[in-house]
C-alpha cells in the first residue's frame, strides 16, 4: 500500500475529511481540541471500507477503520494483531477468515485502545485465545476515562480479555517465531511490539503512526519521551530490508521511522523549556513549538496543536510521577 492508495481510502479518507471538516481560524491553539474530533470519529467509521493487502505467504495487513491489523497464516489456524474499532468487528473477522482462509485461534492486542482492541468481543467468541501485557488487560477490565477526550470507556465483558499476560514473549507459529516485547509507558503503559522475526515485518501498535502525529494517552502514562525511546527500540530491531506495520498509515521502512523519532524528539526537546519555565498547556499550544513542522505531520487526525496539547500533557504528568 503506498501513501497514495493510503490517502484515498481506509485512516487516509478519515485524515482527509477531518483535515477538511476542521476549524481553522486566526487565533493560535483554537484548533487544538482533540474533544471535538472524537464526536466526528463514529459515524466515520462507518463509511471507511474494510480492506487488506497481502505482505508475503501467510501474512496479510488488513486496514481501513481503526488501527492496521496483521494477519499470520499458521498450522494450527490464525493469529491476529489487533482487533479493530467495536462496531466494525464482524467485517474486520469476516475479512480475517477470508484472507487468512482457517480458524482463528490467537488474538494479540498491541495496547487497550478502542480502534485497537474494540473486536475483541467478537474475536473472543469466534474462538480466539487474547494475548497482550498484564497493563492493556487491567485498563480493559476496567472503566477508563481519556481527559483530552473527554470520552469514558467501559470496562470490557470477561470474554473480552486477554487470558495470558505477559510483557515478553516468542509464539512458534509454524516456520514463524513472533517476538513480542512491552516498552515502558510511551503511547500507554501497555504497549507490546509484536516483530515477525522470520518474515521481518514489525507491528508497532500506536508506537508509531506512519507520516503523522501520533495521539500520546496521558491518561494511561502515555508520554513523549516514552515515544522516543519505543521508537529507537524499534529501530533497534528494524534492518534496511524490514517493514513496519505502523498503528495507524500506509506501511513503512526504517527510514520512516527514523523520521518520525526525528520529529518525537524534535518536540519534546523544545516542550521540556517549556515546561521548566511553568507554562500551562494553553499557553504551551499558543508557542505553537510545531509551526515548522505541521505542514508535513499535522495532516491527519492530528493538528499540531492537537499533538502540542497531548504530549504536553503526558509530559506534564510524566514529571509528577516522577518526583
Ligand atoms: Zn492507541
Amino acid at each position: 500500500m503506498t501513501r497514495r492508495e493510503w490517502m484515498q481510502t481506509g485512516l487516509g479518507m478519515a485524515a482527509g475529511i477531518m483535515a477538511a471538516s476542521r476549524v481553522r481560524g486566526d487565533e493560535p491553539g483554537d484548533d487544538s481540541d482533540p474533544a471535538a474530533l472524537i464526536a466526528k470519529i463514529g459515524p466515520m467509521m462507518e463509511k471507511i471500507p474494510v480492506e487488506s493487502a497481502e505482505l508475503g505467504p501467510g501474512l496479510h495487513l488488513i486496514h481501513g477503520p481503526g488501527g492496521n491489523i496483521a494477519v499470520l497464516d499458521g498450522p494450527d489456524g490464525l493469529t491476529v494483531v489487533d482487533s479493530g474499532v467495536p462496531t466494525r468487528a464482524k467485517e474486520v473477522l469476516e475479512t480475517v477468515k477470508r484472507v487468512g482462509g482457517k480458524p482463528l485461534v490467537r488474538l494479540i492486542n498491541t495496547h487497550w485502545h478502542f480502534d485497537h482492541a474494540g473486536g475483541n468481543e467478537v474475536f473472543a467468541k469466534a474462538g480466539a485465545t487474547i494475548l497482550a501485557t498484564a497493563a492493556t488487560r487491567s485498563r480493559l477490565a476496567t472503566e477508563q476515562y481519556t481527559e483530552v477526550f473527554k470520552m469514558t470507556t467501559p470496562a470490557s465483558p470477561a470474554i473480552a480479555l486477554p487470558t495470558f499476560t505477559s510483557d515478553a514473549f516468542e509464539l512458534h507459529v509454524g516456520n514463524e517465531v513472533v517476538h513480542l516485547s512491552a516498552v515502558p509507558p510511551a503511547h500507554t503503559d501497555g504497549d507490546l511490539i509484536v516483530h515477525f522475526t522470520s518474515r521481518d515485518v514489525i507491528h508497532t501498535g500506536d508506537l508509531f503512526s506512519n507520516g503523522i502525529y501520533p495521539n500520546i494517552d496521558a491518561s494511561s502514562l502515555g508520554w513523549i519521551g516514552g515515544m522516543v525511546a519505543a521508537a529507537d527500540r524499534i529501530l533497534k530491531l528494524a534492518g534496511p530490508r524490514t517493514r513496519i506495520i505502523p498503528g495507524h498509515g500506509p506501511m513503512a521502512s526504517r527510514e520512516d521511522l527514523a523520521a518520525f523519532r526525528k520529529m518525537l524528539a524534535t518536540v519534546h526537546d523544545r516542550l521540556n523549556p517549556l515546561l521548566d519555565k511553568g507554562k500551562t498547556v494553553s499557553e504551551a499550544i499558543v508557542a505553537r513549538p510545531t509551526s515548522d513542522l505541521d505542514s508535513v505531520w499535522g495532516k491527519g487526525f492530528f493538528t499540531g496543536g492537537m499533538f502540542t496539547r497531548v504530549a504536553y500533557d503526558g509530559l506534564l504528568q510524566h514529571r509528577k510521577t516522577e518526583k
